[in-house]
């Protein structure tokens, strides 16, 4: 059980593992933390957390685990702010939807990766923000990737694991390049793909009738558009390297489709959309 949680960040991420650790009862007290007071009093009011503060430093003396779920632009700034207030003995965990830049980060503040710290990345989320869009269940049935590092002592990672278990998620361990490269194809380049479609369709100059006509298939494929642009910003900024190789491996596809059709090769493109069809059934299946 946590004695004492201080998450920093209390959106849609923070917010929701403090209603599902609350709702588990695996937490005594929750203390909140960010830039703006009225956001943390509106966590207060929604009884996500118990108190909060607006200074870091203050925020995470006397507790025993802090979860860090700002954006990833953020993190180095937070770190900074922590540095040197934190009990010994508590366990520092973080939600970043990249690990190489989060670690670089501690890296940079603390000089070397601290025994306490284990990066974390929730595979769950909507496209809204926010306390008010948090709920306990957000993390139900949904996998948690822990990258601890050869430093990270083996009882923070317990540690951490252990919560991610109490809301119940399920938690998987892999090194920080293979989760940025997964996440760089299964996360991010949807993402990015969608707000460059509907931001492209969005120029046009027939843009009326194009989102007037728009069906389910438009809303499907861009819902992500509506994520927080400062959060994706910042995602495809962390995980660059990642992110354009596979740009440049789906630019190079999305070539070979428009000379299949320029062609008007009948069995390329069919083979193309089956091959498609097949690897999305057995994955929604
Ligand atoms: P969010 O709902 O926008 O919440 C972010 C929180 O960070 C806000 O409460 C904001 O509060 C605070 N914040 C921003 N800058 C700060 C700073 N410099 N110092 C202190 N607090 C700051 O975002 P989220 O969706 O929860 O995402 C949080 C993290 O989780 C991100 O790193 C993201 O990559 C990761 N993540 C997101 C998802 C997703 O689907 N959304 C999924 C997995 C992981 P104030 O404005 O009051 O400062």
């Amino acid at each position: 059980m946590i004695r004492r949680l201080c998450i920093i960040g209390v959106g849609l991420i923070g917010g929701s593992l403090a209603r599902a650790l609350r709702a588990a009862g695996e937490v005594e007290e929750i203390v909140g933390a960010s830039r703006d007071a009225a956001h943390l009093q509106k966590a207060v009011d929604l009884g996500v957390i118990d108190r909060y503060e607006t200074d870091l430093s203050a925020a995470v003396a006397g507790a025993d685990m802090v979860f860090v779920s700002v954006p990833l632009g953020a993190m180095r700034t937070v770190f900074e702010a922590i540095k040197g207030s934190l009990d010994t003995g508590a366990v520092v965990t973080d939600a970043g939807s990249a690990k190489g830049s989060v670690v670089e980060d501690v890296q940079s503040v603390f000089a070397s990766v601290p025994a306490w710290f284990v990066p974390g990345h929730p595979i769950a989320g909507t496209e809204e923000s926010g306390v008010e869009a948090s709920v306990a269940e957000l993390y139900r049935g949904r996998r948690v990737i822990l990258t601890p590092l050869p430093e990270t002592r083996v009882e923070a990672t317990l540690r951490v694991r252990s919560m991610w278990e109490a809301t119940g998620a399920v938690v998987r361990e892999m090194d920080v390049k293979h989760h940025d490269e997964i996440l760089a194809a299964t996360s991010h380049l949807p993402h990015l793909l969608a707000f460059t479609l509907v931001e492209s369709l969005a120029r046009m100059s027939e843009k009326r009738e194009i989102f007037e006509y728009a069906a389910g298939g438009f809303r499907d494929f861009t819902r992500i558009a509506s994520s927080d642009p400062v959060m994706w910003r910042d995602i495809c900024l962390a995980n660059r390297d990642a992110v354009l190789d596979l740009l440049h491996h789906f630019g190079k596809d999305l070539d070979v489709l428009a000379s299949a059709i320029r062609n008007r090769d009948e069995k390329s493109i069919l083979q193309l959309f089956q091959d498609a069809k097949a690897a999305r059934d057995m994955f929604a299946g």
